[in-house]
């Protein structure tokens, strides 16, 4: 289906879409901000929703700029390139404090979006797929948004900037070394994605290869040859997925060079990333967010504290610093294992650590619990573990969120017992619609 309607932006979705109503259809557009009005090209609707994109701009917004990258708009990473940096922290208060008052019904004070200073090249984790283009090129880039086409990038400006010329290199070196590029349709081929990790605080660099086999032909060759182009690479791994699935990597792995893992540092605690680790991406605003969220806990009568939803215990081991003891929970078994290395890494002595549903573990728990500090996935936590901290009458919780909307929920139903005092946005994904929330609740007297 195609048609063209002339609308007006009157808001933004929560996935960074331009909200437009013509009295019969609500549309959601791409590249559309606020205030703006364009022709709109509708493709497709789901669940009653219009789904579209700017044909041609009338009235554009004051706070439209020229985007750093050239495919911003058919990559569809990055929801708000085309809008300044300080007007994509007011969408993003904004959203939490709209989330907040039509789903948690509360009228609560929301600080403004804590920005980065400099909002590009943030990413310490980049992963793209590796294919060949109608002409037989060799290309690597993003897939287009509901569909496997790449989108070739050469250099995405939200990701750290030493990668983009490692990905170059492995496809100039691909095409050299005649590697075979992974076929998704027919499953031939070896090569299928490249991932990249880089430390922010150690001068080290992680390259994964993603490949279909095991001990593709030219490998040594290959691996000296890029080591030796780029040094900052100190590990090289090779992942093997030879499953026909959208999940990029697989379950076994040879590392080629190096240790097979990078080190980097969060408030003075090193960690250890390994291909699959859970770790945040932007490691300058993880310190801003976790500051936020331990300068909330009352640390003076040396709490017992649960990290629930702990990836591999970077807050609990933190917090471990000033609590008499902390209890971590965190349902994937990698994860977990990390961060039980982690601990020792750091000579933490005062952390449990359970591989568990926090559900599951909280309503079994019978020792006493001061503190908890939730950090749940998208979907957010549930009435089952927030039923047993307001049993339990826990004195203080503190929530991180990556969804306004479920946080909101879930605010929603603790606002029985416990009054919402704090709600600080951080900003983890400049150029994104995604928005990090910490919130400060408090048992009431
Ligand atoms: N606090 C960590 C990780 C947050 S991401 C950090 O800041 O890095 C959310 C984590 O919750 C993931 O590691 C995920 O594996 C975990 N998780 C998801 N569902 C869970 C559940 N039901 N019980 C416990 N952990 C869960």
């Amino acid at each position: 289906m195609t048609n063209i309607i002339r609308g007006k932006c009157i808001d933004i979705s929560s996935e960074g879409k331009g909200v437009v109503k013509d009295g019969k259809h609500i549309y959601f557009v791409d590249g559309l901000f606020i205030g703006e009005e364009a022709d709109i090209e509708v493709k497709y609707s789901r669940a009653g929703v219009y789904f579209g994109k700017v044909k041609k701009l009338y009235a554009l917004s004051k706070d439209r700029i020229q985007p750093k990258c050239k495919v911003c708009t058919a990559c569809g990473g990055c929801q708000y390139q085309q809008i300044n940096y300080s007007a994509q922290l007011e969408y993003k208060t904004k959203r939490v404090k709209e989330a907040l008052s039509r789903i948690g019904g509360l009228k609560v004070d929301v600080l403004p979006c804590l920005g980065m200073t400099e909002p590009y090249f943030y990413r310490n984790k980049i992963q793209m797929p590796y294919g060949v283009d109608r002409k037989g090129n060799v290309v690597y880039g993003f897939f287009k948004e509901n569909s496997h086409e790449i989108i070739p990038v050469k250099e995405c400006v939200i990701e750290d900037k030493r990668a983009s010329s490692i990905l170059w290199d492995i496809k100039e070196l691909v095409k050299k070394m005649n590697i075979p590029i992974y076929n998704e349709d027919t499953g031939r081929g070896i090569l299928r994605y490249v991932l990249i990790r880089t430390s922010y605080h150690y001068n080290e660099l992680m390259v994964v290869l993603v490949t279909s086999t095991l001990n593709f032909p030219g490998q040594r060759n290959f691996v000296d040859t890029l080591t030796k182009l780029h040094p900052e690479i100190t590990t090289i791994v090779e992942n093997v997925n030879s499953r026909h699935t959208n999940v990029i990597l697989g379950q076994s792995e040879k590392v080629l060079f190096g240790p097979g893992y990078i080190k980097d540092k969060i408030l003075d605690l090193t960690f250890e990333i390994s291909t699959s680790s859970f770790y945040q991406v932007n490691p300058i605003q993880v310190e801003v967010l976790y500051k936020k969220a331990l300068n909330l806990v009352d640390f003076n009568k040396k709490p017992v504290v649960l990290d629930a939803y702990s990836g591999v215990g970077t807050i609990g081991l933190i917090a471990s610093r000033n609590a008499s003891k902390v209890i971590s929970v965190e349902i994937n078994k990698d994860a977990s294992r990390n961060a039980k290395e982690n601990a020792k890494r750091n000579n933490v002595n005062n952390i449990e650590f359970y591989c568990d549903d926090a559900s599951d573990f909280i309503e079994r728990y019978s020792d006493p619990l001061d503190i908890v500090i939730m950090d749940p996935p998208r979907k957010g936590s549930d009435e089952r573990f927030l039923s047993v901290l307001m049993n339990k009458k826990v004195t203080q919780i503190i929530y991180i969120s990556c969804n306004p909307e479920t946080l909101a929920r879930d605010l929603k139903y603790l606002s029985k017992q416990y009054s919402v005092d704090y709600v600080q946005p951080v900003d983890m994904f400049p150029m994104t619609a995604h928005v990090e929330t910490v919130v400060g609740l408090y048992l009431k007297k």
